[in-house]
């Protein structure tokens, strides 16, 4: 484990107040991965009241499970989170621990004002351009967490998804029945990559992963299903990622956990099959949070070039991490 002095004092500081000595010592004596992770999916801030997830405990968190990077996601928009995380939030984390933050930035496209309406703060695409670029030359790599409460491919969202990709923008997405709502086959979602081939879109939640099953209905869009429970072939998922290169799914949160626990030889073969379409990721957003992901990926005894893929090689490309 690499500790540069900053990240240290601020490990140190964060344990003195959460973490018992006792796992301090128990996580240290931990012997080092080979392929150390990226996560794509974090956030900071209180998602639950009183349960403020730090960036100090953030970094503790990932050294703990040898996390190397990880991306902070905000969440604005009024569905996605009791209380907005803000952009700084994740600015502030990647100013105190650049190597170890990679920040991502969101705009809610209600923002925008449509072409031919009067115009309020976010003149359209050229509007929403000019606040990527800035979150751009801050630091930010990617948009996410996109969790809006507009149909997927809903005329604002494809302004969005039009200036992420003309910026250069990875997307990060929320889909389920309220949040991005798609319905079974992701019709809304492929239109989306049809229309911008280029863009990569990473998909996350019930929604999304209940899509790797050929049987999913819309009532399973809103609901993990019972581990375990067999895929039935014909899943959107496999379609649309053999069909549209620029689909990713990120494997953070009950979601891309139960798509792979509720039938683990699907899932392994999935992984492997879409090997360089998937992304590891938690979706911490608390202290103390347990990450089923961290056992059930290893208890897949996947190729060793597959872990790096889905642990950071496709990260790293994706984000396009210079030097890593
Ligand atoms: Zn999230």
């Amino acid at each position: 484990m690499k500790l540069n002095r900053r990240t240290f004092l601020a490990t140190a500081m964060a344990s003195r107040m959460a973490v018992p000595f006792s796992r301090l010592l128990a996580a240290d004596s931990v012997p080092p991965r080979k392929i150390q992770y990226i996560d794509i999916h974090t956030h900071l801030g209180a998602f639950y009241h009183g349960r403020e997830l730090t960036a100090e405990l953030l970094v503790r968190f990932m050294d703990q499970h040898q996390v190397e990077r990880a991306c902070v996601l905000p969440l604005v928009s009024p569905e996605s989170a009791p209380i907005p995380q803000p952009v700084s939030t994740a600015l502030k984390a990647y100013h105190d621990f650049p190597d170890r933050i990679i920040p991502f930035c969101v705009v809610d496209p209600r923002a925008v004002t449509a072409p031919g309406q009067r115009t309020g703060h976010v003149a359209g695409v050229k509007g929403l351009i000019e606040i990527l670029k800035r979150y751009q030359d801050a630091g930010c790599k990617g948009l996410g967490e996109h969790k809006t409460g507009l149909h997927f491919d809903a005329p604002q969202q494809m302004y969005l998804y039009e200036a992420c990709d003309t910026v250069g923008f990875p997307i990060l997405f929320h889909l389920d029945d309220i949040r991005n709502p798609d319905t079974p086959g992701l019709p809304r979602l492929e239109n989306v990559l049809k229309t911008f081939p280029e863009l990569p879109l990473i998909g996350h939640a019930a929604g999304f992963w209940a899509s790797i099953s050929g049987d999913a209905t819309f009532e399973d869009f809103g609901r993990y299903p019972n581990v375990p429970t067999p895929v039935a072939p014909g899943g959107a998922l496999d379609r649309l990622m053999e069909k549209y290169p620029n689909l990713y799914g990120d494997l953070s949160e009950p979601g891309g956990e139960k798509a792979i626990a509720r039938d683990l030889k699907f899932g392994r073969e999935f992984i492997i099959r879409h090997a360089d379409q998937l992304l590891f990721g938690t979706d911490v957003l608390m202290p103390e949070q347990q990450i089923p992901q961290f056992t059930l990926l290893d208890s897949l005894k996947l190729p060793e070039e597959v872990q790096y893929k889905i642990y950071r090689g496709n990260a790293i490309k994706l984000l396009r991490l210079d030097g890593m």
